[in-house]
């Protein structure tokens, strides 16, 4: 992995924060300020202060090649120089032609027709319009409404957030604005099969689709199911006649093991949403997926069935790019069996915390390990408290978790398992 130069990079501009920056999930007044990172490598993020931290969550759970990987750096490169954007309307270009038809290669089943946006958020959107209009299309009034589930999180926007759960932090004020979805648990009792299917046979008539997070609802909490579960959400979607769409933001590309989750439920979605590491968390890029089914619906001698969406920078050639060249390092680094060993050590390292007197669970799936915590806990003491311990680790709520790049060295990965241990095991 190449190595930064620190003193090479442009000087920090350290002490003028500025006045302008409007800050993600965060309240402006009462936040300590940003730190202000200058270069990221491997599984390193260089601070302006010439700090170096240890990135256990990889970018949100983007890097999954850890930062600047060569080999992405060198196809983005190329297309910079060749094509670094044109308009997707009436135009196409090699990347997007061979980044789709690669991954519907590597999609299971038929999930042949894939729609480029750029931001997760937004593929869920033109997932739930798809779901929407492939009923109107067909001549079906009235299924404007989806089934989603207690615990999860679909992104920021208008639609995607209708789909997150309806009490959680993120979007609970903004619930007289959104469309109202019907929401289901995920197991938690025996009866949750009868009653989900209850539920799917009252609504159905309402329902466009159904959407879920498999294996792990992240945001919600790192909430993790058995592939048995998405195994019957899939077969009784299938009964009542619901498109089921898998939302594989977080998990696709590895993070559970496989390369998407739904295969280790052997389940073939409708309609499944990509992003993340798409691009190795490279470049902004997202995709929604569709089977042939859906896409046949909106074949047709009617321009008013075509699906209507078309965001300016789809498809941006760059991305693409980044995206190819994250896809050519799937095939050519073991990153299943990294993912695996992350496992191993996560379990191993995590999984003794369960005694500690302030840690309620320990929930470990692929390259993902969640320590979940009793109360609530000073987020941003926890936070403080990593830095100081040399890591990038961001808990939230009342979970402090792990998503490190597939390729972290097992001493990195160690030094975290140690920070959690520690900090973890000092609460009360
Ligand atoms: N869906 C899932 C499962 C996610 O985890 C996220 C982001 O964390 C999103 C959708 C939204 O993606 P983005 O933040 O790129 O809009």
């Amino acid at each position: 992995m190449t190595q930064v130069a620190i003193a090479s990079h442009p000087v920090a501009m350290s002490e003028r924060r500025s006045d302008h920056l409007w800050r993600p999930y965060t309240q402006m007044k009462l936040a300590a300020p940003p730190l202000e990172a200058v270069a990221t490598s491997g599984s390193r993020i260089i601070l302006a202060d010439r700090r170096e931290l240890i990135d256990g969550i990889a970018s949100w759970w983007t890097a999954v090649h850890g930062y600047n990987h060569p080999h992405i750096r060198e196809a983005v490169g190329d297309q910079l120089a060749r094509m670094p954007h044109v308009m997707f309307g009436g135009l196409t270009h090699t990347p997007a032609e061979r980044l789709a038809a690669r991954l519907a290669v590597l999609l299971p089943g038929d999930l042949n027709h894939v729609f480029f946006t750029d931001s997760g958020s937004v593929a869920v959107e033109v997932a739930l319009k798809m779901a929407v209009q492939f009923w109107l299309n067909r001549g079906v009034q009235g299924r404007t409404r989806v089934l989603a589930f207690r615990g999860g999180y679909h992104g920021d926007t208008m639609g995607a957030m209708s789909a997150c759960d309806p009490d959680e932090g993120m979007h609970h004020r903004f619930g007289a604005y959104v469309p109202a979805q019907i929401f289901c648990e995920l197991p938690k009792n025996a009866e949750w099969e009868a009653a989900l299917d209850a539920t799917m046979a009252s609504h159905r008539h309402e329902l466009a689709a159904v959407i879920v997070e498999p294996l792990v609802q992240g945001a919600g909490g790192m909430l993790m199911h058995p592939p048995e579960t998405l195994a019957t959400i899939a077969r009784l979607s299938r009964r009542h006649g619901l498109p089921l769409i898998v939302d594989e933001i977080f998990t696709g590309f590895g993070r559970t093991g496989t390369l998407f989750a739904c295969e280790q439920a052997g389940v073939v979605p409708d309609i499944l949403c990509l992003s993340k590491a798409l691009t190795g968390g490279t470049m902004a890029l997202a995709a929604t997926v569709a089977t042939s089914e859906i896409f046949s619906a909106f074949w047709s001698d009617d321009p008013a069935q075509a699906l209507m969406h078309g965001p300016t920078f789809m498809a941006n050639p760059l991305a693409c790019a980044a995206a190819n060249a994250s896809l050519d390092l799937f095939e050519t680094e073991p990153r299943l069996a990294q993912a695996e060993a992350i496992r191993e050590q996560l379990t191993a390292g995590l999984e003794p915390l369960r005694a500690a007197k302030a840690v309620a669970d320990v929930r470990i799936l692929g390259a993902i390990g969640a320590v979940q915590l009793r109360g609530n806990p000073d987020l941003a003491a926890l936070k403080a408290a990593f830095v100081e311990h040399g890591v990038w680790v961001r808990p939230f709520g009342n979970i402090v978790y792990l998503t490190p790049a597939l390729t972290i060295a097992k001493d990195d990965l160690d030094r975290l398992i140690e920070a959690v241990r520690g900090i973890v095991s000092g609460l009360s």
